[in-house]
């Protein structure tokens, strides 16, 4: 156990899962502590208070989603969920049942470990000033918070303030579909459902503006994305 360090509860029931994800964490610093069903993962949240819990959805008791409900009710404690596959779940529904962030598997465990950091980040106080610091990259695009700078390549392309902050949500949340509501909520500050057709307009600009280092895939009937980067590294 190192001293400091954040402790992540795996909840996962194969073994071979739990024990590379496990792995992984471990080596980028974090504690782990891995269990197999839903009720030890309860039981463990009510007693420990981990930094973050990663959570399959197909558990042999409770399922994924009972869980996060669960947990909800007394816990913020940020919650990234493993489907098994795309089709298994309706996009969102993780994130209407409170999870934080999820991944289809097969993921590459390097993907996880960003997307543990990131959601972790992100649900700190501390999350604006490690934004400011932060730099996003896909494929020729790179963009950088603290300069609010967008390149494709070595060009520089001028964004809107909106524009900007869309991008930025959508590259922060690569893989994860965000509804037109989520994304004015977390863009445009609205807390209500408002006038979608905004978040259309700024896709639409941001695609002419980025032309084919354009990241932002439609999934129609839900909203937009970022698809995860074609990777070199091996897939777990
Ligand atoms: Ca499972």
């Amino acid at each position: 156990m190192t001293a400091g360090a954040q402790t992540i509860l795996v909840v996962e029931d194969e073994a071979s899962i739990a024990s590379f994800v496990s792995l992984y964490l471990k080596n980028a610093g974090y504690d782990v502590r891995a269990v197999s069903t839903g009720s030890a993962a309860l039981t463990h949240v009510a007693s420990e208070q981990p930094a973050l819990i990663i959570l399959d959805l197909m558990l042999p008791d409770l399922d994924g989603i009972e869980i996060c409900r669960r947990v909800r009710k007394t816990s913020d404690v940020p919650i990234l969920m493993l489907t098994a596959r795309d089709e298994d779940v309706d996009k969102i529904i993780g994130l209407e049942v409170g999870a934080d962030d999820y991944l289809t598997k097969p993921f590459n465990p390097r993907e996880l470990v960003a997307r543990v950091k990131s959601v972790l980040r992100r649900s700190t106080p501390d999350r604006r000033r490690d934004i400011e610091e932060q730099e996003l990259h896909h494929g020729e695009l790179s963009i950088n918070a603290g300069r609010r700078e967008v390149k494709v390549g070595e060009e520089e392309i001028q964004l809107a303030p909106k524009e900007f902050d869309l991008l930025w949500e959508l590259l922060d949340h690569r893989g994860l579909v965000l509804t037109r509501d989520q994304l004015l909520e977390r863009v445009w500050g609205y807390t209500f459902a408002g006038d979608t057709r905004t978040v259309d307009v700024h896709v639409r600009q941001l695609r002419r503006k980025l032309g084919e280092a354009s990241p932002i895939v439609t999934v129609w009937g839900v909203g937009y994305k970022v698809g995860p980067e074609r990777s070199t590294a091996p897939a777990a």
